[in-house]
C-alpha cells in the first residue's frame, strides 16, 4: 500500500511515524512518503515556543472550531499518550507550573531530531522542495501534481498561519470539502484611537487585560502587556487575539480591553497612596506620582487619558482627579478594531470543516483513503501547546487508522 503525506510538520510526521509502527506490527506491507513544500522537513516546529517548543498542555481546554470533534480525538490520544509517544523515541520533557510543556533540552531542533530519526528508522521516505497543488482521483487512489501515485493520501499541509503561498485550503476544496471563515489568531491587537500608544512603543509591563464583547466579559488574562503604536501584543494579548478573531468573523461590534495596569493592589489602597505621596510632597509634579507602580511612560500615558498636565503640581490634584488616576489605572479601556494578519498570527481560525470527516479515524466522508489532520482542520487552541498537542493527537490517529481501519 502507497500512503503519501503532504506536509512534513507536526501531525504529518507523527501520522507517518504512527502509521509505519501499525504496519510493522500488524505485517502489513506500507510505503510511506511525506511530500515538502520547503527544502527540509518541520521548520515550523523549529519556531515554536520561542525555539523551546512548547510541546503541549497537561490541563484540559477547550477548542476553537469544532470542539466536540477535537475532544473526541484528544481522548483518544491524550497527552499522557503523546509523552510516551515521545519517551519512547527517547525525548524526555518537564512541564512547568501552567501545565506547559517542553523538552529537558529546550530545544525545539531535538524535537524535530527525534521525529526525523524515527522516520529515518522506520523507512518514512521524504520528498522536500516539493509543493502539492493538484490532486487527482485515480482507480485505487490518488494522484499527485499528475506525478506521485498513492492508495491513501493525508492532508496534514497546517495553515496559512505566516505563510507565504498556501494552497492547502485550495486542495480541499478541489476534492469538494468545505472550508469555514478564516482569520489570524493568537497574534496582536490592534487599538482604534492607538495616538497614546505612540510613546508606548516597545514598552513592557505586567498587567491584567480583560475582554469586553458586546459589554460582556468574555476572558482575561494576566501577564506581560508589550505596547506597540498599533495597539498591543504578548502573550495574554495573543490569548484574548483567539476570541476577537472568532467574534469579528460574525460581527462588526468593536470588542473592548480593560486594562489593569496594576492588579497586585486594589483601587483603596492606590488612592490612599497618591493622596499620601500628595501630601507628602505638595510641591512635586503628577508625572512622579504613578512612577513607584508602573513604567514612566505607561503613567504619563495614564495622566494624558485623565486630561491631566504630567508637570501639574501635587497640591493643585484633588479628590477627583486621584479617583479618576486610580480608576484609569485599574481599567484602561480601548476599543479593538482589528488583529494583526496571517502573516504574524500563530495558527488560523478557521479550516476544513470537521463533520465531513470521521473522528473515528479521520477519514473523509467524501472520498475513501483520504484524511485530514492537525491544523488544516477547523480546530485551534489557545497558546500553552494546546496547537502542537492536537497536531500530535490528529496526526497520531490518523496514521493508526490508515493501517488499522479504524483507532484500534
Ligand atoms: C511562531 C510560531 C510559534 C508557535 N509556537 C507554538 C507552541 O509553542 N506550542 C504550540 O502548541 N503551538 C505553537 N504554534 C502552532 C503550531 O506550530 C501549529 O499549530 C502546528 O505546527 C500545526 O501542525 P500541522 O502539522 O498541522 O502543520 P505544520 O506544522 O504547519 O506543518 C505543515 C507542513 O506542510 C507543509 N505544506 C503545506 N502545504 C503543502 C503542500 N501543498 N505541499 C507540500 N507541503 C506542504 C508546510 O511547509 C509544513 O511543513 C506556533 C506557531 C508559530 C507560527
Amino acid at each position: 500500500m502507497k500512503i503519501a503525506i503532504i506536509g512534513g510538520g507536526a501531525s504529518g510526521l507523527v501520522c507517518a511515524i504512527e502509521a509505519a509502527k501499525t504496519a510493522k506490527e500488524k505485517n502489513v506491507k506500507a510505503e510511506i512518503t511525506v511530500y515538502e513544500a520547503k527544502d527540509r522537513v518541520g521548520k515550523k516546529i523549529l519556531a515554536t515556543g520561542n525555539g523551546r517548543c512548547n510541546m503541549m498542555n497537561l490541563n484540559d481546554c477547550n477548542y476553537f472550531g469544532d470542539n466536540a470533534f477535537a475532544k473526541s480525538v484528544l481522548q483518544k490520544y491524550d497527552a499522557e499518550s503523546n509523552l510516551s509517544f515521545f519517551r519512547e523515541m527517547g525525548l524526555y520533557t518537564r512541564a512547568d507550573e501552567e501545565g506547559r510543556v517542553y523538552p529537558l533540552s529546550n530545544q525545539a531542533s531535538t524535537v524535530l531530531d527525534v521525529l526525523r530519526f524515527e522516520c529515518a528508522r522506520l523507512d518514512v521516505k521524504f520528498v522536500t522542495d516539493c509543493e502539492i497543488t493538484k490532486i487527482k482521483k485515480a482507480e485505487n487512489g490518488f494522484k499527485l501534481n499528475d506525478e506521485f501515485f498513492c492508495n491513501k493520501l493525508v492532508l496534514a499541509c497546517g495553515s496559512k498561519a505566516q505563510v507565504k503561498n498556501f494552497c492547502g485550503y485550495e486542495l480541499l476544496r478541489s476534492l469538494g470539502h468545505t472550508v469555514t471563515r478564516l482569520s489570524p489568531s493568537l497574534t496582536k491587537l490592534t487599538v482604534k484611537n492607538s495616538q497614546l500608544f505612540k510613546a508606548l512603543k516597545g514598552v513592557r509591563h505586567k498587567a491584567e487585560i480583560s475582554l469586553y464583547i458586546d459589554k460582556k466579559q468574555v476572558t482575561s488574562e494576566k501577564g506581560e502587556l508589550l505596547f506597540a503604536d498599533y495597539g498591543l501584543s504578548g502573550i495574554a494579548v495573543m490569548q484574548l487575539s483567539a476570541f476577537v478573531s472568532r467574534h469579528f468573523k460574525n460581527s462588526e461590534t468593536l470588542p473592548v480591553v480593560s486594562i489593569d495596569l496594576i492588579p497586585d493592589y486594589d483601587f483603596s489602597f492606590i488612592k490612599d497612596t497618591l493622596r499620601r505621596l500628595s501630601e507628602r510632597n505638595p510641591e512635586g509634579t503628577a508625572d512622579t506620582l504613578l512612577m513607584g507602580f508602573m513604567p514612566k511612560k505607561v503613567g504619563e500615558a495614564v495622566l494624558k487619558e485623565c486630561g491631566i498636565r504630567p508637570d501639574a503640581k501635587l497640591n493643585t490634584l484633588g479628590n477627583k482627579e486621584l479617583s479618576l488616576i486610580v480608576s484609569t489605572s485599574k481599567s484602561w479601556r480601548h476599543e479593538i478594531n482589528g488583529t494583526k494578519d496571517f502573516t504574524d498570527g500563530q495558527v488560523v481560525s478557521g479550516g476544513a470543516v470537521c463533520k465531513e470527516f470521521s473522528s473515528e479515524t479521520l477519514e473523509s466522508k467524501k472520498h475513501r483513503g483520504l484524511y485530514c489532520t492537525g491544523e488544516l482542520l477547523d480546530v485551534d487552541g489557545l497558546c500553552g501547546g494546546y496547537n502542537l498537542l492536537w497536531a500530535w493527537s490528529s496526526g497520531r490517529l490518523c496514521g493508526k487508522s490508515i493501517i488499522t481501519g479504524d483507532n484500534r
